[in-house]
């Protein structure tokens, strides 16, 4: 008997007929949605969703890793009435700025380890990987380089769902609908150690891969490459942490052959690993810095660019108009939530938290669990996230050939249990609300571990 039950509630049959007769939903066959019919998400408090049957779920995956302080916080709500009320909009064209732009600007900077000096404000991820390519083409434009032009993604990176965010990513399935990549976009391999590491170790492998970039460089000119793009853990592409030795080994490469380092923090910025960007923890110093949902926690869009000094003093001193602008970028209702939302996790110690004591508690429970269990090969993480790897034969890391039907069947076994947990190219993903008790790691966990139990009976 599962928990969770499916009334046939009447406003749950209402918002489905709805959704199947006019919205196409995101990365899903909406045929086939239509026949199943979506969850419809009501409520949200802490880590917990409650649907429109009245069932409750641990949210593992705080949305889609971005409710950072949680759903529902009261400070973020007033935040936003009070903008509203004050300034509903405004914009930075044309000579104009505003109060909550600035007041958002100077609090980003102080929290960013580095020197970073300037931000380019957009809606979304996608648009600050948009953003990206247009900066990064008119910065080596600027500077006398303008031969620089080709960026080097990876293999199975998320950059965004648009024409050039997801072209500078590696889905081979999105690359297929609409003729992308568009040109001068290439990829090398990921450094997914388990899946492609063969004999050698982790670290050896780590290296290989880096050196895969000093390899493609070498064969299209250094003085054609503008950028190497990455997220410094892959997420949507299977979460995906890199071994130790993989961005020391990028960082010198990309400094050797005047290669911009542009750190997609979409995910791994604002807390995830305990540190405040990913790419503190894995001890690298990028030129640009891609950021979005944990930047207000998801309670309304807002992502941004944010530049090295060097690219941002050349950019003003010597770039004159840079021919671009989003209505929206900068908003004064998004600022000021993003402003409430770094006031909560600064005040409350949030991401010092993750650090030291949930991060790691998460972490260990997950090994205890996981460690001899015969569905997961491999566990990666550090902070509030984590990836379980599903495989068929744990000495020879042999994965399942139908892998991803497996971990999709794990994830709707967890909406059965009451959890919300990602699977994604064969492997079971959890990142929760960086303000998760102890209590909830324990019931994210029990209950993750009746969903791979219950996966692991049915594959026999
Ligand atoms: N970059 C990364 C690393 C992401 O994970 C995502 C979304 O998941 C994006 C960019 C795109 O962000 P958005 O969905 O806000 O456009």
């Amino acid at each position: 008997m599962t928990q969770q039950q499916h009334a046939a509630n009447p406003a749950t049959q209402r918002y489905q007929a709805i959704d199947a007769a006019h919205h196409i939903n995101a990365f899903l066959d909406q045929k086939a949605l239509n026949q199943e019919g979506p969850r419809v998400m009501a409520t949200g408090k802490g880590v917990y969703l409650w649907d429109t049957d009245g069932n409750k779920y641990l949210d593992g995956m705080s949305g889609l890793w971005c409710t950072n302080i949680g759903y529902g916080r009261q400070e973020l709500i007033a935040a936003a009435t009070r903008q509203l009320e004050q300034l509903s909009y405004y914009n930075t064209f044309f000579h104009t700025t505003h109060p909550a732009v600035n007041e958002l600007s100077e609090r980003l900077f102080s929290l960013l380890p580095g020197d970073y000096s300037h931000v380019i404000y957009t809606n979304s991820g996608s648009e600050a990987n948009e953003v990206l390519i247009r900066t990064v083409r008119r910065y080596w434009d600027v500077v006398g380089k303008p031969s620089k032009k080709i960026f080097i993604g990876r293999h199975n990176g998320y950059h965004g769902s648009t024409v050039g965010s997801a072209s500078l990513g590696g889905m081979k399935f999105m690359h297929e609908m609409g003729d992308l990549p568009i040109a001068n976009i290439v990829h090398i391999g990921e450094p997914y150690w388990f899946a492609h590491g063969g004999q050698l170790s982790p670290e050896e492998f780590g290296r290989k891969c880096a050196q895969e970039l000093e390899a493609k460089i070498l064969e299209l000119g250094a003085d054609k490459v503008a950028a190497f793009v990455a997220e410094p853990f892959q997420g949507a592409g299977g979460m995906i942490f890199p071994p130790q030795s993989y961005w020391p080994e990028i960082q010198r490469i990309c400094r050797q052959y005047d290669v911009l380092l542009c750190a997609d923090e979409v995910i791994g910025g604002f807390g995830r690993t305990g540190e405040w960007f990913a790419h503190e923890h894995f001890g690298f110093q990028p030129d640009t810095i891609s950021i979005a949902k944990g930047l207000t926690s998801g309670y309304i869009p807002m992502g941004g660019l944010v530049l090295s000094r060097r690219m941002g003093e050349a950019l003003v001193e010597h770039g004159g108009v840079f021919a671009h602008g989003l209505t929206y970028a900068g908003h004064p209702v998004a600022a000021a939530v993003a402003l409430a939302n770094l006031d909560a996790l600064q005040r409350e110690g949030i991401v010092e938290r993750v650090k030291t004591d949930t991060g790691p508690y998460l972490q260990k429970c997950l090994r205890e669990v996981f460690g001899q269990h015969p569905l997961v090969g491999e566990i990666q993480g550090s902070g509030l996230v984590a990836a379980l790897q599903f495989c068929q034969h744990k000495p020879t890391r042999q994965r399942f050939a139908n892998e991803n039907d497996i971990t999709w069947r794990c994830r709707s076994i967890g909406f059965e249990e009451g959890v919300i947990i990602r699977s994604t190219l064969g492997r079971m993903i959890m990142a929760p609300a960086l303000v998760i008790s102890h209590g909830e790691i324990d019931e994210l966990i029990s209950k993750t571990k009746l969903a791979v139990d219950r996966t692991a009976a049915e594959i026999g």
